[in-house]
């Protein structure tokens, strides 16, 4: 047993047709994420955002016990502690940060801004964007779906007899000599345009080898960020929920756009690298070839009983390392 101060994981994985991450969507097509890397390289991305949230969820699942939340965070909204009125009660920022900090177990982990009084405690998981290792392979599928408006033509006009109407889309430039209008309800459209009973929709799947890197700090677990007290008896079990969401995550993946494009994850590949004493976990970025060899010259250099670095080269790998690492505890600050 060791007391665990920090951890990083930083690995590959390996994500088919998946559509996890994305820009938004422009009309009835869905653009997929786009990052630039130092060197100028452009490639997809899936946010820190995502993995925090995809995260959260995970610790809110694996809960039996919905009371070791807030009553904000048991209806999984968004707002954690600044929505909690036992929070907002209190007058002093120590006091607001004990009662959310000790009331729930999301609150303390992923961090909360609460706004009177002003109280702002940062996540104890921190995720970067996992980004494609160049080439991540895009395509984008057409998906049809049926409409149940049942669309009336009730007029037409013949080509290059419009007189002044117009299609009403935007920007539309088709010309009144290349086709007829129709009018469905109150609008003409042109041909292009007219709506169908079969909407059209544009959906990306990509696929690739994502770097992605973690970091999480129990030494944080229950400390009150103000006065720097501990405020909870129960740091070990916070622990080993906030762990076993990290193990769910990779090994089943939700996100954006899952319900039909579910992430075929191939394979998981990295290293778990444990500070076991009050020195920041290093971090190298799964984008470097060698990031393995090089975390690896970095715990001589830091000192072999300090650091701990935990390969692993499959799913199943990486499930028993974090089962192993259910068995210590947070570290602690003497204070
Ligand atoms: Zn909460
Ligand atoms: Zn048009």
């Amino acid at each position: 047993m060791a007391n665990v101060y920090e951890i990083a994981i930083l690995g590959r994985v390996t994500w088919s047709l998946h559509s996890l991450s994305n820009e938004g969507t422009v009309g009835n097509v869905t653009e997929p994420r786009t990052v630039v890397l130092a060197d100028g390289r452009k490639t997809d991305g899936i946010s820190g955002e995502m993995l925090k949230h995809i995260h959260a969820m995970n610790m809110w699942a694996l809960e039996s016990n919905k009371n070791a939340f807030c009553e904000v965070c048991k209806y999984l909204k968004p707002e954690r502690a600044d929505g909690n009125r036992s929070v907002r009660q209190k007058t002093r920022p120590d006091e607001a940060a004990k009662e959310a900090i000790s009331t729930c177990r999301l609150c303390d982990v992923h961090g909360f801004l609460v706004q009177k009084p002003t109280v702002a405690r940062e996540s104890t998981v921190e995720f970067g964007w996992s980004v494609g290792i160049p080439d991540v392979k895009r395509d984008i599928h057409v998906h049809a779906r049926q409409s149940v408006h049942v669309v009336y033509v009730e007029e037409e006009i013949e080509a290059g007899k419009w007189e002044g109407k117009k299609c009403a889309v935007r920007d539309c430039d088709t010309k009144e000599e290349e086709s007829k209008l129709s009018r469905v309800g109150n609008k003409w459209y042109c041909d292009k345009h007219i709506p169908t009973p079969q909407m059209l929709y544009h959906r990306p799947t990509r696929s690739g080898v994502y770097a992605v890197i973690s970091v999480f700090q129990p030494w944080r677990i229950g400390l009150n960020n103000v006065n720097f007290d501990y405020e909870v008896n129960d740091r070990k079990s916070r622990y080993q929920l906030a762990l076993k969401a990290y193990q769910a995550m990779f090994l089943r993946t939700e996100g954006a756009m899952t319900t039909t494009r579910h992430p075929h994850t191939e394979n998981f590949e990295g290293v778990i690298v444990v500070s076991k004493v009050n020195y920041p976990v290093p971090v190298i970025s799964p984008l470097k070839d060698d990031y393995v060899q090089q975390i690896e010259k970095i715990k001589t250099i830091i000192g072999n009983n300090n650091v701990e670095v935990k390969k692993f080269n499959s799913l199943a790998e990486f499930a028993q390392e974090i089962n192993e690492l259910l068995n210590d505890e947070p570290y602690r600050l003497q204070i």
